[in-house]
This record gives structure tokens, sequence and C-alpha cells, in this order.
């Protein structure tokens, strides 16, 4: 048989999918892969059932369930004082990850420069460059990961079509303030650039700091499109629904891939959701119930030399093991999962030239019993 070309010939297996399945083989409890183990409300879940059982089960329309965008709509508008048309403006996707793709696949032509931030998720690079785009990566760094503005000017190009960004970021757990926003405001007027704002753990931010979604600038709004999640905010990764929200011309061209991608998402939990996200106290308790998790761990592993950097936001910590071993983050993290039964995610992974801060990123949305067993495996060093 003749070789098969591959588009993505340096890509292999996600490194969720890889850190997973070493923590089942090794029985090692698992912080890589990000996703809660907690219960999705029984609410939902009726809400979900009785929608299947009153026969909702046919083709949702292609942007999303009516219902689901008002809905979001007045969310946006209360949360983020921006007024959003639920007809041109939002998209109901597959999950965050079908969002940035379609986002992509619409916008993005061959040729075309996107900025990003390393360590950035993993998706980002490959749907630019399956869509003939180019990547051009900046680097961020512990212990901050802030942004250099002006390394951001010096990267723009007449070939720039869009930058992405991502608050609360994943993996490093940094947010963005005012200032960056309004910076990046003013970028994207002076140039003409896209932004693609990944915000999907935009319900939970801690230590009273305000998450700055681009919908609360103008000169931003007009120029973005912000990516969100249902399935951080309710414990439902496996549900995979997420949406868009941008100018109906942006709308336009995401829907054009979208259409093609998924065509659209399953209705009856767009509908349970349109009802669901109808109350508040579903959504705004999130950033305390995280903090609590977050602060937990961190007592937990009080006596250790793994040190931890500053989590502002998501459901991940970073440590540092720069006091505990010299070894590489990959090296690391498979030792750790073999030899001591847990299981994290190298944060060089996330960085295109594999810059290496000795650092591992640890998954806390779990319930406090695998907390603290976590804890006693990492206060051994
Ligand atoms: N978002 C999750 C994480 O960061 C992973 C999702 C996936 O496995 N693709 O861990």
């Amino acid at each position: 048989m003749k070789e098969i070309h591959s588009r993505l010939p340096d890509i292999g297996t996600s490194i969720f999918a890889v850190m997973s399945k070493m923590a089942q083989e090794q029985g090692a409890i698992n912080l890589s892969q990000g996703f809660p183990d907690f219960k999705v409300s029984e609410k939902l879940i009726e809400l979900v059932h009785q929608q299947m059982k009153d026969g909702h089960n046919q083709y949702a329309p292609m942007p999303g369930v009516p219902s689901l965008r008002q809905t979001i709509a007045s969310v946006i508008l209360q949360s983020y004082g921006h007024k959003v048309n639920p007809e041109t403006d939002i998209t109901i996707t597959a999950g965050g990850t079908e969002a940035i793709f379609a986002t992509i696949t619409g916008l993005v032509s061959p040729g075309d420069e996107v900025i990003l931030f390393d360590p950035s998720y993993d998706c980002y690079d490959p749907a630019i460059r399956l869509n003939g785009g180019i990547p051009v990566p900046i680097n961020i760094l512990p212990p901050d990961f802030t942004i250099d503005w002006d390394q951001v000017k010096s990267k723009i190009t007449s070939r720039t079509r869009m930058i992405m960004i991502n608050t609360p970021q994943n993996p490093s757990g940094a947010v963005l303030k005012e200032e960056d926003l309004k910076t990046l405001e003013g970028i994207v007027n002076d140039h003409g650039i896209l932004v693609l704002s990944d915000e999907v753990y935009e319900r939970i931010i801690f230590d009273q700091l305000v998450h700055q979604s681009v919908m609360r600038f103008p000169g931003l709004a007009a120029n973005s499109i912000a990516v969100f999640s249902f399935g951080k905010t309710f414990h439902a990764t496996g549900w995979k629904v997420g949406y868009t929200v941008a100018s109906p011309a942006i709308t336009n061209e995401i829907r054009k891939a979208h259409q093609f991608i998924t065509f659209s998402v399953n209705t009856p939990i767009q509908l349970a959701l349109a009802e669901y996200m109808k109350e508040p106290a579903h959504y705004l308790e999130l950033s305390k119930f995280y903090q609590q998790k977050r602060d937990f761990f961190l007592d937990q592993i009080k006596g250790s030399s793994f040190e931890p950097m500053a989590c502002h936001g998501s459901y991940f910590q970073l440590l540092s093991y720069k006091g505990v071993s010299s070894k590489s983050e990959v090296e690391m993290a498979e030792w750790l999962t073999k030899e001591h039964k847990l299981a994290s995610i190298p944060v060089s992974v996330f960085y295109k030239d594999k810059t290496d801060n000795q650092l591992l990123r640890f998954c806390f949305a779990k319930g406090e019993d695998t907390l603290a067993e976590a804890g006693k495996i990492l206060n051994r060093f």
C-alpha cells in the first residue's frame, strides 16, 4: 500500500487521551484530563428526560434551538452588559472544540497568520494548520503567564487575521485583566484583526476577580468570537454542547462551516439547557464551589515540595516540582502515574517549542476524598 500522506505528521494522540488511558491502566488517581467527577443536577437530567419523552428527538435548527439562544442572549446581557441578537449572533456547537474549529474553518484562509499564546490548549494549533493558516505562537511564562502586548504588536504583519486568547487560561489558571482587554481592543481596532476568545471557564474565577469577557468591551465585541461551554458550567463535559457569540457577519461565516461539520447539536439537551440556564443560581455559585476545591487541594499539599503557581480561574492547578526532581515534565508525569499512582498533565506539550518549566497540571474538579488521596501522594515529596 502507498504511504498515507498525513496532514498533521507531527501530531500524535491528544495528551488527555494518553494520560487518562495511562491512569486507568495503572490504577492511578486521574487528575490529568480535565473533567468534573460531580453529578449533573437531577433537575437538569429530568429536563432532558422529559424533552426526550415529549418527542423532541429530531434535528435541531442548524444554528441551535431558538429558546436556548434566547436564554443565552439574556444571560450575556445580564453578565456582560452586551446586547446580542439570538437570531444572528449565537450558534450552538458540539462543545467548545467544535466552536473553535468551526470559527477557524469559517474565517481563516490559507496563508493567514493566527497569533496564539503558548502554553495553548491543544486543539488551537492543529485547527489553524488544517485550514492552511499559520500559527504564530508567543510564549507566556510562569509564574504569572502575563502577556507582553508590545511583543504581540511586534508579531503583527499584513497577514495577521486573528489573535486567540483564553481566559481563565487552560492550563495555567491565569486570567486576563481589564487593562489587557483594553490594550487588545486598541490593537484590534488599529489593525482590523479578529479575536477568538475562548471563555469556557467564564464561571470559574477566584479571589474576587471579575471575568473579563470580550463582550464587555464594545470595540472588541464587534470584532470577536467568544466561545463558551455548558460542559464546564454544568458538570457535563460528556454532553459536548457549547456556543459561539459574534456579530452577524462573523456568525454567518462560522455557520457556513458549522452546518457541514455537525449540522446541528442534539435537540433534547438544548431544550433542557434553555430552561435550566434561566436560573442564575445554577451558574453563579460555581466560582465559590471551585475556589473551595482549589483551597482544599492546596491545603492538602502544604507540607509538600511541590510548589503551587497562582491559579485564579479554571479547575487546573499548576505545581512546580523544581525542588523534587530534575526529570522533564513528560518523564515526571509518566513516573508519577506509574510509580506513585497519580496522573497529571505535562505543560510542555502545550508549547510549540516544548518549553519545559518543570510544571505539571492537576485537575481539582474532584471530590474531597480524591483530592486528599492525591495530597497524600504529593506529600511524599
Ligand atoms: N479540556 C480538557 C482538559 O483540558 C480535556 C478535553 C479533552 O480531553 N479533549 O483537560
